[in-house]
């Protein structure tokens, strides 16, 4: 029987990440099929209903105001549009649908407009998920009343790495916000961005604080750095494939409940990586053909090798 924990220690985790691969990848399945169907893989759309102009720095986005990139700052969409790619995204096969706003908090004259657009695309059967920065006590009330499944919120990196990638709030500032996601009884999606120059041990670490958390996080999106023109982050040459691979493998063994999603950067992955990728107990994928202002991969592609693994949607 394998217990749920939320006491990993660094060490142990670098023990599991650093096993020999194939051990590594065998474990993980293993731990994956005894929670999960294997077959089954959660798809989620993601949609930017208030993008650019934010007021944070974070180093990887295109939505930041301290960059000169191609996204410029947007209005809010319509509440009529937001739905129908609502339904589009539920007639494609996703049971999850993320609104995404570039904000530093949500601002208070907005937050009924937010709250009106919830309530409404749960009507249509669809799970949602915010992203939407940092939430006081208050909001992530309103928000779980309003019907919000999840709210996402990621770590990014390890606490120690933090500074180098965002320097306008905190590690803590993040940690607290998720103690009051999961105080209003909300789910957490959190998870982080590899290949950004972070070290193993940072990987170990953001593991580790996602994995403290009193309940684990209901997903962990692992995503891989897309660098985009005009922002400071560039990609880590000595990154790989199978940091990737360990990554995803270690997430699946120490939060073996949380759906394990391939997010951004899955467009650069071949069709043998992502198979490699599920066979190691990712379970979830951004499905659309863009990723807020990133390429993803192409639904066809991913009907195809839905078709050659055998695997559904859920
Ligand atoms: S990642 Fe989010 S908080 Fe950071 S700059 Fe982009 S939109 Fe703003």
């Amino acid at each position: 029987m394998i217990k749920i924990r939320n006491n990993w220690t660094i060490d142990e985790i670098n023990n599991i990440y650093s096993q020999p691969l194939l051990d590594l990848v065998f474990h993980s399945a293993t731990v994956h099929r005894k929670f999960h169907d294997p077959r089954e893989i959660q798809i989620s759309s993601l949609l930017s209903i208030k993008t650019g102009g934010c007021t944070e720095d974070c180093k990887y986005c295109s939505q930041s105001s301290f960059y000169e990139t191609a996204t410029t700052a947007e209005p809010m969409m319509k509440i009529d549009e937001i739905l129908k790619k609502a339904k589009q995204a539920k007639e494609n096969g996703s049971s999850r649908f993320c609104l995404s706003t570039a904000w530093r908090q949500i601002p208070n004259v907005e937050m009924e407009n937010i709250l009106e657009i919830i309530r409404n695309v749960n009507q249509l059967d669809l799970e949602v998920c915010a992203t939407m920065g940092m939430l006081s006590q208050t909001q992530a009330k309103q928000l779980k009343d309003a019907g919000l499944h999840t709210y996402n919120h990621n770590l990014d990196t390890g606490e120690n790495y933090y500074d180098k990638i965002i320097s306008t709030r905190s590690y803590q500032d993040r940690l607290d916000t998720l103690n009051v996601v999961q105080e209003a009884g909300l789910n957490i999606c959190s998870g982080g961005i590899l290949g950004m120059g972070e070290s193993k041990e940072d990987r170990f670490n953001m593991l580790k604080n996602l994995s403290s958390l009193k309940k684990h996080p209901e997903s962990v999106p692992i995503n891989v750095l897309v660098p985009i023109e005009g922002t400071e982050m560039k990609k880590d040459p000595d990154f790989s494939f199978w940091d990737l691979l360990r990554t995803v493998a270690t997430a699946r063994i120490i939060m073996p409940q949380s759906n394990v999603r391939l997010s951004a950067g899955r467009a650069s992955l071949n069709d043998m990586e992502q198979s490699f990728c599920f066979f190691a107990g990712a379970n979830s994928i951004f499905s659309g053909e863009k990723l807020l202002t990133t390429n993803n991969a192409l639904p066809d592609q991913d009907e195809k090798l839905f078709q050659i693994l055998g695997l559904y949607k859920k």
